[in-house]
């Protein structure tokens, strides 16, 4: 107990009165760990799960270093604008009574303004790369006195789409500069390239082979995607609302065509954030959404990354997403700050591989479940359509049971040949086949299930009608 206080670490007055004032009781263990040593000047890589409080352990800091001299000395870049709003605002409260002037910088709204803030001088400044590029070019923003330079959601700051602009902010820095790097993960080749920017770093990672993810449920449910939108909405009523909702799909005309889909069905306050839209309009939402004023947020991966809300309970993949590190962001939008939550998966059967892979080699703890049926008329807005996805496997294949074996002097060859005499169909449409005494299994593509089920049951060629049973 005792320290895990704030008191403990050896932070100014004017913060602490902040924290009381906000209500913190105790640091999280990132803080508690990481907190001492950038106070120290020491370059770090801090790693914790998701809604932790990475922010407070690179702002307070950060804070502290400041003198209040309205030269720039703090420079945090993070991937998106809402991320970089999120932590200027988290750091302005952070900052108390401090005279210290914070701004939070990026692209899509004009830049006059904020070379305004510039020349009237700040100490610390959050951005997203673009636009700090800018103004470096510019020659507005002066790197020359920054001692602290902090990447938030490291991992992504890194990766191949950001790394270039900010390897070239990089350059301009100071290199006695202190560099610290926080993300919820850390894959080796991030780890690689921070190596070349950072002085001896501390490694202050809670977990260093297995990804660290909140404390919530995990849920997949193996389904076409005709019936994506189906089982949407059981999930949804099954729920009850109890909360917040964040659907994420992967592109953004999913996105636009589920927020028109369920607006017509759902007399719940829906809607949208992809990155299409102007940074006013993205903000309006996400401010609202925060506010509780929106029921159901449907995004793409843009409002995945370190946003924090405090009300959302459920977290449906709409579409699997391609990236663990993506999942794990998406999923760690809920159960936040010990909050309960679910993260509901849809998948199919093209993103069973990915299930298979967040399961087995990153070790999450992802339950398959199968969709609340619902039975109330009022509350069933789409109809279940038969959809052979759904019983197949990665490839594609479906299994199929028939009463006839190797006692009907069938074999393989046989087999195959009676199915290729039954209906016209390609040999990549059949897949293995077992045969045994009294029946055989035949692995057939799903988008062939219905021909083959069909023709099955109106042949007779042995002398009988073939049983059929989907396995
Ligand atoms: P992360 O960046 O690790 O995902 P955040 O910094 O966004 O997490 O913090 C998640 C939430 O927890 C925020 O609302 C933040 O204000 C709150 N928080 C952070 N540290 C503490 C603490 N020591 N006690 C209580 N709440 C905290
Ligand atoms: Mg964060």
């Amino acid at each position: 107990m005792q320290n895990n206080t704030f008191e403990s670490l050896s932070i100014s007055k004017e913060i602490l009165d902040s924290i009381n004032k906000k209500g913190w009781k105790e640091t999280t263990d990132i803080q508690k760990e990481t907190i001492p040593f950038a106070l120290n000047g020491k370059d770090i890589l801090g790693q914790a799960k998701t809604g932790s409080g990475k922010t407070a352990s690179f702002g307070i800091p950060a804070i502290e270093k400041c003198m209040e001299n309205k030269s720039l000395q703090v420079l945090i870049l993070t991937p998106t604008r809402e991320l970089a709003s999120q932590v200027h605002e988290e750091l302005n409260w952070l900052k108390g009574k401090k005279n210290l002037t914070l701004a939070a910088f990026y692209g899509g709204v004009g830049i006059e303004p904020q070379i305004g803030q510039l020349e009237s001088g700040l100490e610390l400044l959050v951005g997203t790369p673009g636009r700090i590029i800018d103004l470096i070019r510019r020659g507005h923003i002066d790197t020359s006195e920054i001692k602290l330079f902090i990447l938030d959601e490291a991992d992504r700051m890194l990766d191949m789409g950001f790394f270039p602009d900010v390897e070239w902010i990089i350059q301009k820095l100071n290199p006695d500069r202190q560099t610290l790097l926080f993300s919820a993960t850390f894959p080796q080749e991030i780890l690689n390239l921070s190596s070349e920017f950072m002085k001896n770093p501390e490694h202050i990672l809670t977990s260093e082979l297995e990804l660290e993810i909140p404390d919530i449920v995990q849920k997949f449910s193996k389904i076409g995607r005709i019936n994506k939108s189906w089982a949407l909405n059981n999930i949804l009523f099954e729920f009850e609302f109890d909360g917040q909702v964040l659907v994420f799909c992967n592109t953004k005309r999913m996105v636009e065509m589920l927020e028109q889909r369920f607006s017509k069905v759902l007399d719940k306050r829906i809607s949208s954030l992809q990155g299409d839209m102007s940074q006013n309009a993205r903000e309006k939402v996400m401010t609202k959404f925060k506010s509780g004023e929106i029921d159901m947020l449907i995004s793409t991966d843009v409002a995945a990354r370190g946003l924090h809300v405090d009300g959302v309970n459920l977290v449906v993949n709409y579409d699997l997403p391609t990236q663990v590190d993506s999942y794990v962001h998406r999923i760690g939008r809920t159960g936040r700050m010990g909050n309960s939550g679910i993260a509901w998966s849809l998948v199919s059967f093209e993103e069973i591989a990915m299930v298979s892979m967040l399961k087995n080699v990153h070790g999450l703890d992802i339950k398959e479940s199968e969709i609340p049926e619902i039975n109330d008329k009022e509350k069933t807005h789409f109809s279940k359509k038969k959809d052979w996805n759904e019983h197949s496997d990665m490839f594609g294949m479906v299994s199929l049971g028939i009463n006839i074996g190797h006692d009907d002097g069938m074999n393989h060859q046989k087999i195959f040949d009676w199915i290729k005499g039954l209906i016209r169909i390609s040999d990549l449409a059949v897949g293995s086949i077992g045969v045994e005494g009294n029946r055989s299994i035949i692995d057939i593509h799903q988008s062939k299930v219905d021909y083959v089920l069909g023709a099955i049951a109106k042949n007779s060629d042995l002398g009988r009608i073939v049983d059929v049973e989907i396995l």
